[in-house]
């Protein structure tokens, strides 16, 4: 099954070693952002460089998948929404992140969200493993259980600001060994035995590729 959600809730800097990788702190609360529906990639097809853009990169992430409505969710409650898990590649325009101030465009472009399938409706969040490869190549591995904000916590915190409807992804954030993707490079994000997605990288629209 492939999510269709409403809406792609994100979280930043939820991996200590990724924050400071890109010299941030780890923040007090959960960092959010959102990416659009339109984003959305299946498994297999390219991810699109746009042109506005010299430095894009990948960034392999579990992704909670929302099963039934969720409003003022309690922490210890949490658990009974998620549907499943999947995973997703939080693909990112650094140079437009750090130029904008804000992060919509950085993260907001056609193809900037491949997600899996919808697995793992027994797992316990925080054994589940995120491993990303480029070119078949482990840049990132990461574990639920070393999320600065946990899954429950991160459903609890964001069902108080918006309702989560079901279908909707909450993407926990990328651990450290973010790096950039070029044309030619594929891209996969694997939650071990439960998702993955796999992305060939292809150059701007209209680049003569
Ligand atoms: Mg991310």
């Amino acid at each position: 099954m492939q999510p269709r959600p409403s809406k792609i809730v994100c979280v930043g800097r939820n991996y200590v070693a990724h924050a400071r990788e890109l010299g941030n702190d780890v923040p007090e609360r959960p960092l959010l952002f959102l990416k659009p529906p339109s984003a959305l990639l299946a498994s297999g097809e390219p991810i699109v460089l746009p042109a506005q853009s010299a430095r894009v990169e990948h960034e392999g992430e579990i992704a909670v998948v929302i099963g039934r409505r969720a409003r003022h969710v309690a922490e210890a409650e949490a658990l009974a929404v998620v549907a499943g898990y999947a995973a997703l590649n939080d693909v990112t325009a650094r140079d437009l992140q750090r130029s904008d101030g804000q992060w919509t465009r950085a993260k907001g472009f056609d193809t900037f969200c491949p997600v899996g399938n919808v697995g793992g409706a027994d797992a316990d969040w925080r054994e589940l493993e995120v491993v990303c490869r480029a070119n078949g190549e482990v840049r990132q591995r990461g574990r639920g259980a070393d999320m600065v904000f946990g899954v429950p916590a991160l459903i609890a915190y964001i069902s108080a600001i918006m309702t989560l409807e079901p279908g909707d992804l909450i993407a926990t954030g990328t651990p450290e060994g973010v790096g950039p993707l070029r044309p030619g490079d594929v891209v996969d994000v694997e939650v071990a035995g439960v998702s993955a997605t796999s992305n060939p990288v292809v150059g701007p629209e209209g680049a003569g590729r």
